[in-house]
């Protein structure tokens, strides 16, 4: 791997560097996601578009940068905005998941429907696929959507559905066929969250706040040219969608950023006026995740390096949603250790502890072992990783387990 960089990606390099120096100033701050994006993040989430620093490689005509991709590129970006720390653009299942789903198998009229809006942060979306009996065993779910008067109709019950309670779109995995094997019988639906049918009961989590929520759908109609290939092609699609949200929530760029916060407050706190740092016991765990997270990054470029020549990353891909989500709560738990009793008052904060440090980490490591689980738990993402990626034998099938995007 050449680490350096070429005359062309130097320039490029200025070129950010440039664009953050002018209007770095009007970025909001960083972090703070799942939430409905404000007016000040929607116009910086426009001016990004505009320069191709967010949908830089969409295409034009639906509303992106259409910029041919570039791995030296788009790491530089990543880099820049991280050093600055100056918000990289909107990240949401919509943008991160969805959207390159349409571009892979979506229609065009879906594409110039839902792209632009999305990508601008205009259009919420949630991800409507667990049910309190398919969670591992995705391919069991039983919402229902069946064909009456030109609509999809459909009735059943979606659980842990992520930022539901403000969502205005949901991409959905329902039975359409269900005299057809399970896998075979599945259809991938996009509605509103406005249809008349839907109503929504946000679940508290143990970060004190209403993450996710309970979906009840009683004969919710969906126009038929709102699905996403055709009936019976539910479980493609959304093993899809999957690869996108595993390869997005393991992500490099977060762990060097949650790094840099945690050298941060180990050189802050100090116990009998010698900062963490110093300890002997902080500073072997902090110099062990800095390697991890080093080899993290590394791994990352290999996998853009894969991405740009269009091919496939087989196991090197597979293991980026475990890896990610294991070291990103490894790193909150150093810093929980750090901040002792300061961190566990801050648990009782809820929704009023957004801008505080200590209750931001406490938060972060509470909310990361919802990411060990979510878009399947780690138990799957190995025997996923020991069977199509190392080739080992299958695990016996028990009726009622399966293996999500298996
Ligand atoms: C923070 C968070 C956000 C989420 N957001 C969404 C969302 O937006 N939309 C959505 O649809 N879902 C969402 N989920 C749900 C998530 O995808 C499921 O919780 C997950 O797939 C596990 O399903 P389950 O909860 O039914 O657990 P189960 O499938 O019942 O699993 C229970 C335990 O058994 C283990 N297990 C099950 N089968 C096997 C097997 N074959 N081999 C080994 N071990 C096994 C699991 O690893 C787990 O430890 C979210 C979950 C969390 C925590």
């Amino acid at each position: 791997m050449d680490l350096n960089f070429s005359e062309k990606h130097r320039a490029f390099q200025a070129e950010v560097r440039e664009f953050i120096r002018r209007h770095g100033p009007a970025s909001p701050k960083t972090g703070g996601g799942r939430k409905r994006p404000d007016r000040k993040t929607l116009d910086w989430q426009r001016l990004l578009i505009e320069h191709g620093y967010a949908g830089r490689t969409i295409p034009r005509e639906y509303g992106g940068y259409g910029a041919a991709p570039d791995v030296l590129e788009a790491a530089i970006i990543a880099e820049e905005f991280g050093r600055a720390n100056v918000h990289p653009g909107i990240m949401n299942q919509g943008i991160s998941m969805l959207v390159p789903t349409l571009l892979e198998v979506g229609t065009r009229e879906q594409c110039e429907r839902w792209v632009r809006p999305t990508i601008r942060g205009e259009i919420i979306w949630c991800q409507g696929y667990s049910e309190p009996e398919a969670g591992s065993d995705l391919a069991s779910v039983r919402t229902r959507a069946v064909v009456e008067d030109g609509h999809f109709v459909v009735n059943g019950h979606k659980i842990w559905t992520s930022s539901a309670h403000y969502a205005d779109m949901m991409f959905l995995l329902c039975r359409t066929e269900p005299d057809k094997p399970k896998h075979e019988g599945l259809s991938y639906l996009l509605l509103s969250m406005r249809t008349p049918g839907i109503e929504v009961r946000p679940l508290r989590t143990m970060t004190g706040r209403a993450e996710f929520n309970e979906v009840f759908f009683t004969d919710v109609r969906v126009p038929l040219d709102q699905i996403v290939m055709g009936r019976g092609h539910g479980w493609h699609v959304a093993n899809i969608t999957l690869k996108h949200e595993r390869m997005g929530i393991g992500d490099a760029g977060k762990l060097t950023h949650r790094l840099q916060r945690l050298v941060e407050l180990l050189r802050a706190t100090k116990v009998d006026g010698v900062p963490l740092i110093a300890a002997a016991e902080f500073r072997s765990r902090l110099l062990r995740l800095q390697g991890e997270v080093l080899a993290w990054r590394a791994h990352n470029l290999r996998l853009l390096t894969d991405q740009a020549r269009g091919e496939d990353p087989g196991l090197r891909r597979l293991i980026v949603k475990y890896g990610g989500t294991v070291l990103g709560h490894r790193l909150s738990a150093l810093a929980v250790d750090a901040l002792g009793a300061e961190g566990l008052t801050a648990l009782s904060q809820g929704e009023d502890a957004q801008d505080d440090d200590a209750a931001n980490w406490n938060n972060d490591y509470l909310y990361d072992i919802g990411l060990l689980i979510g878009g399947g738990t780690s138990n799957i993402q190995r025997n996923i990783i020991g069977e199509r990626g190392l080739g080992l034998p299958r695990e016996p099938r028990v009726p009622g387990t399966g293996g999500r995007g298996a």
